[in-house]
C-alpha cells in the first residue's frame, strides 16, 4: 500500500518562495501558496532569474520585462505582491558560493520560517526525466542557504551590509520532488492557480497551440490529483519537507 502523506506544518508566519524561473511556482505550488495566503500568512517570492531564455520566439531582452511582469500578475492572483528578481542568467545558473551568498542575503532580508522551492533532484520521477541545470543549482543552493542564513561566520561580509543572521527557517518544502512526504489540501484553491498559470500567457502560446485555459486548467488538475490519492482523495499538492 502507498504511504499516505503527512499534512504540512501550520505553525508558521513567514514563507519564502525561491525558484530559478517565473512559472515555476505556478506549475503546482502556487495553489498551495493561494491557500496559505488566504489564512492570512505572509508569503514572498524571489526569481533567480527573469526567465528569459524560455521563449524560442522571443529574444532574451524582449523576454525579460514581459516575464517579469506576467509573474508579478500571477504572483498577485494568490496573495503575494512582494515579487524581487535576482540577475543570474536564464539557462546558466551556477551553484556554488556567489549563489548561496546572494539567496543568503534575501533569507535574512525577509526571516521566513518556511522555503518554498521547486525538484533540486537529477529527475522528476526518480527514473528519467531529467531536471534542468537551473532547478538543480537553485534548489540545492536552497536548502544549503537555510543553513547559511543562520552561521555568522559564513558570508560575514553581509553582516557588514546589515543582513545580520537568521537562523530562524525550520523547513524547506521542495515543490515537484519525486520524494514527496507531506502534502497541502487545495480544494478551494484551484481557480485561483489556474488564474496564477494562465497569467504567463506569453509564455505558454509560444509553448503550445492549445488553447491556453484549457491547458492550463488541464496541467493544475493533473498536478493536484497526483497527490490527492495520497491525501485522503482531495486535491493536493505535495512537497517533500527538510525539516531543521
Ligand atoms: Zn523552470
Amino acid at each position: 500500500m502507498t504511504e499516505q502523506f503527512e499534512p504540512m506544518p501550520g505553525d508558521w508566519t513567514r514563507a519564502l518562495a525561491i525558484v530559478a524561473h517565473p512559472d515555476d511556482l505556478e506549475y503546482g505550488a502556487a495553489a498551495a501558496i493561494s491557500r496559505w495566503t488566504g489564512e492570512g500568512r505572509e508569503v514572498s517570492y524571489l526569481l533567480v532569474t527573469r526567465g528569459e531564455a524560455g521563449i524560442d520566439t522571443l529574444p532574451p531582452g524582449q523576454a525579460a520585462p514581459l516575464r517579469e511582469s506576467e509573474q508579478r500578475t500571477g504572483a498577485a492572483v494568490v496573495g503575494v505582491t512582494a515579487v524581487d528578481f535576482l540577475d543570474h542568467r536564464d539557462g546558466v545558473i551556477e551553484y556554488g558560493p556567489a549563489l548561496r551568498r546572494d539567496l543568503t542575503r534575501e533569507i535574512r532580508r525577509r526571516r521566513p520560517e518556511l522555503l518554498i522551492t521547486l525538484n533540486h533532484h537529477d529527475t522528476w520521477d526518480g527514473r528519467s526525466s531529467w531536471n534542468t541545470p537551473d532547478h538543480r543549482a537553485v534548489g540545492r543552493a536552497v536548502l544549503d542557504a537555510a543553513a547559511d542564513a543562520g552561521n555568522r561566520w559564513i558570508f560575514s561580509e553581509l553582516a557588514a551590509e546589515g543582513f545580520t543572521p537568521w537562523n530562524g527557517v525550520r523547513w524547506v518544502a521542495v515543490n515537484g520532488s519525486p520524494h514527496p512526504t507531506h502534502a497541502v489540501d487545495v480544494s478551494d484553491h484551484l481557480e485561483r492557480a489556474v488564474r496564477s498559470l494562465l497569467a504567463h500567457r506569453t509564455y505558454i502560446e509560444a509553448l503550445t497551440d492549445r488553447n491556453p485555459e484549457e491547458y492550463c486548467r488541464t496541467l493544475i488538475g493533473q498536478a493536484t490529483s497526483e497527490a490527492s490519492a495520497r491525501f485522503g482523495g482531495r486535491p493536493a499538492v505535495s512537497f517533500e519537507l527538510f525539516p531543521r
